[in-house]
């Protein structure tokens, strides 16, 4: 299917300003919000859809993207707001539904409003995860197995065996808070706290869940589809709100977090955006000049060696580099040339080579101009 001009999405013209745009945002997001379309999947994806194009129309850098190259320039890099599920959209977004309706969706993971912490957060979850060059450069999408706290199905997160089993907290009175008077020298004062006996939660359970035995959440695998943007470094940590464990008797989730780890490659190396890699040349191709492939983190490529290329040489393959994770600048590949001496020769290669010894073309003749070695490597990495 093909995507929906962004500003058709949110129904304002290309010359709408960013405040026209965010209550245009706020209108379609109403409209199509969950809470007032249960269960109701097209508004579901007309409420990503407006949530994608206003991800994209109210930063500034994006909407020149857009404007520019269309939807191409903003999606290509395997961002986007496609990949957002509904907690992504609530948890970026959230503020600009202010404290209406939607107030307590938005508050904390949605818990209940009016002071009762419903259960408690589930912890966050860590995960590993490899990536190879390939999958860096472009992207990618993973598909990962993990053991985690879900949300027991059976009492959906109550724990409790069934309605019957919930009996407000005698305590509060189903408040979750308890008032204390304590003497001081200035006089009685009060304070509120957590209700003991519920532990805040304004209910306890009188008969438990089978399935959770009173927790509210299994342990149990589940599948999580990883969205990688690409750019990423070793080291680099996402954070996936609301992918981790769940919490005890409908506790929110806490977060997924996924340690990026690089997979070093066969050939080549990497340097910040750009990817160096060492090539060997024959002292024949140095001399005569050669078009062979070099690997890149996209395919092979051909490069040309032209003749009489000296040892040490680097060629640069603009654009051939990794993309930047937070802007569309992009590295180049350095190809640097080693020309091979032979370790080892036949006698027959060793009378021609003795032929070459004092030939005048073979003495060392480097012109004034040649850079070392070193500052051209200084040069090239731009430091
Ligand atoms: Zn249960
Ligand atoms: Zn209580």
């Amino acid at each position: 299917m093909a995507k929906r001009d962004y500003y058709e999405i949110l129904g304002v013209a290309k010359s709408a300003s960013a405040d026209e745009i965010k209550k245009a945002y706020r209108k379609v997001a109403m409209q199509f919000h969950p809470d007032r379309n249960p269960g109701d999947k097209a508004a579901e994806e007309k409420f990503k859809e407006a949530a994608e194009a206003y991800e994209v129309l109210s930063d500034g850098e994006k909407k020149a993207q857009y404007d520019r190259y269309g939807h191409a320039g903003v999606n290509s890099r395997g961002g986007g707001a496609h990949g957002m599920n509904m907690d992504d959209i609530f948890s970026n977004f959230g503020d600009i539904f202010g404290d209406d309706i939607f107030g307590s969706f938005f508050g904390g993971g949605r818990q209940r409003s009016g002071g009762r912490a419903r259960g408690t957060r589930g912890s966050n979850l860590r995960i590993k995860l490899k990536m190879n060059f390939e999958e860096i450069a472009k992207g990618a999408n993973k598909t990962v197995k993990v053991k985690k706290y879900t949300t027991c199905t059976t009492c959906s997160g109550s724990g409790a065996k069934d309605k019957n089993a919930v009996q407000t907290c005698s305590t509060c009175s189903g408040s979750g808070q308890v008032r204390k008077v304590t003497n001081t020298f200035l006089g009685q004062m009060q304070t509120v706290g957590t209700c003991p006996s519920c532990n805040g939660e304004g209910s306890t359970i009188t008969s438990k869940c089978t399935s959770c035995k009173g927790e509210g959440r299994v342990y149990t695998e589940e599948t999580i589809s990883i969205d990688i943007p690409a750019g990423v470094a070793d080291g680099m940590q996402l954070s996936l709100s609301g992918k981790g464990n769940a919490g005890e008797r409908g506790g929110a989730y806490g977060d997924l977090i996924v340690l990026v780890e690089e997979e070093p490659h066969p050939e080549l190396q990497r340097d910040n955006l750009n990817v160096i890699y060492d090539m060997y040349i024959s002292f024949t191709d140095a001399v005569f000049g050669a078009n062979p492939e070099v690997p890149t983190i996209d395919g092979r490529a051909k490069l040309k060696i032209p003749a009489g290329t000296q040892s040490g040489k680097i060629f640069r393959l603009k654009g051939k580099g990794f993309p930047s994770l937070n802007s569309y600048e992009r590295g180049d590949q350095l190809v640097h040339v080693n020309v091979w001496t032979p370790q080892e020769l036949t006698n027959e290669e060793k009378q021609m080579m003795e032929k070459l010894k004092e030939a005048k073309n073979f003495q060392p003749q480097p012109e004034k101009g040649d850079k070392s070695f070193f500052s051209k490597v200084k040069e090239m990495f731009g430091q």
